[in-house]
């Protein structure tokens, strides 16, 4: 049998930097048992009056624009000058389909040996929601363990992003120039979430484009309704290869939380982070008693079939089930 270590020494080992204590509470964080569920909650309590005081930064992009040689060239830059720095992912792909985008094993090799350095694979299992809210408690158990910086990384995919940006103090989008149709279709929907846009790979032969693109994407946000009054995102150009521009990027990341702590935005996000992770955990809560209900699965195959061949409409199914689970 595995041996389990007492939440109170989990939370202990958290909480004195141990990377190996805060691995396993993350594992248990991730466990499906519900006696293990029981003891995350425990752990996350006693740990959360040590939570947030990291700086919580969202990066994104394409696969292939460069984020994990970006990410080990800014953590790198960070933990040289002493900060301590965790990295952990949401990839979409793996909760799908088991494979992974992000592929995160061979990855930011030299991060990982890092002694201030923290890296997190994206758990494998589970719906993106799932991974969602896990990932929203592993950033408070990385702060517990005194990381300063939490950069959460995923893929311009699906839904991942809008999630991500919604647990992060900073979203910064890494884009590449010359991809043509770069101001259109989906790359806008990312462009309004973004805190930040680097053209990234601006080095070599690219650089020229890459300055290009900075004042097309420059003019295509300052079309768009701004987020606050306080903030003009900017665009910049970076190279995660050859490091030029990533200190100048973090420089932004910085001034924005003075400007919006100034502005009083800084915790204004996050409280209403807070509540829609809370709202969230609800909706999850409450489909998890509704799936789970005897009644709802005594007629929910027989009304999924129905559904699925045409015979019932979708919505008065809903409502069959819905009051089969109120009850009478
Ligand atoms: P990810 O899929 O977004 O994590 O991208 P990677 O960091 O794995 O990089 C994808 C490819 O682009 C690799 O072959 C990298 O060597 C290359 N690459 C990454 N960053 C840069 C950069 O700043 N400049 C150039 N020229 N190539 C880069």
């Amino acid at each position: 049998m595995r041996e389990r270590p007492s939440v109170s020494a989990l939370a202990a080992g958290v909480r004195a930097g141990d990377r190996s204590a805060l691995g396993r509470a993350i594992t248990l964080l991730e466990s499906r048992l519900g006696a293990d569920q029981a003891r995350a909650r425990e752990l996350l309590e006693r740990l959360l009056p040590h939570t947030g005081a990291a700086l919580r930064v969202g990066v994104t992009g394409v696969p292939g624009v460069g984020k994990s040689t970006f990410i080990e060239t800014l953590g790198r830059q960070l933990t040289g000058a002493g900060t301590k720095v965790a990295v952990l992912a949401v990839d979409p792909s793996s909760t799908i389909s088991g494979g992974s985008i992000l592929g995160d094993k061979t990855r930011m090799q030299e991060l990982a040996r890092d002694p201030l350095a923290f890296v997190r694979p994206s758990p494998s299992r589970g719906s993106l929601g799932g991974v969602a809210r896990r990932t929203r408690e592993v950033i408070l158990l990385c702060e517990a363990a005194g990381y300063e910086v939490v950069l959460v990384e995923t893929v311009g995919v699906g839904q991942s992003e809008t999630m991500v940006a919604g647990m992060v103090d900073f979203f910064l989008v890494l884009m590449l120039a010359g991809a043509g149709d770069e101001l259109q279709g989906i790359k806008r929907g990312i462009l309004e979430l973004a805190d930040l846009v680097a053209i990234n790979k601006a080095d070599g032969d690219n650089l020229e484009q890459a300055r290009r693109a900075r004042v097309e994407y420059a003019r295509a946000l300052h079309l768009m309704p701004r987020k606050s009054e306080h903030w003009t995102v900017p665009v910049v150009t970076c190279s995660g290869l050859s490091g030029a521009g990533v200190a100048e990027l973090w420089a932004q990341v910085e001034r924005y939380r003075e400007v919006s702590t100034e502005a009083g935005e800084w915790e204004a996000k996050r409280a209403q982070q807070r509540v829609e992770a809370m709202w969230r955990a609800i909706e999850w809560g409450i489909m998890s008693v509704f799936r789970d209900d005897a009644r709802v699965q005594g007629r929910v195959r027989e009304l999924e079939l129905a559904v699925r061949e045409g015979r019932v409409a979708p919505d008065h199914a809903a409502v069959e089930l819905l009051s089969v689970f109120r009850g009478p």
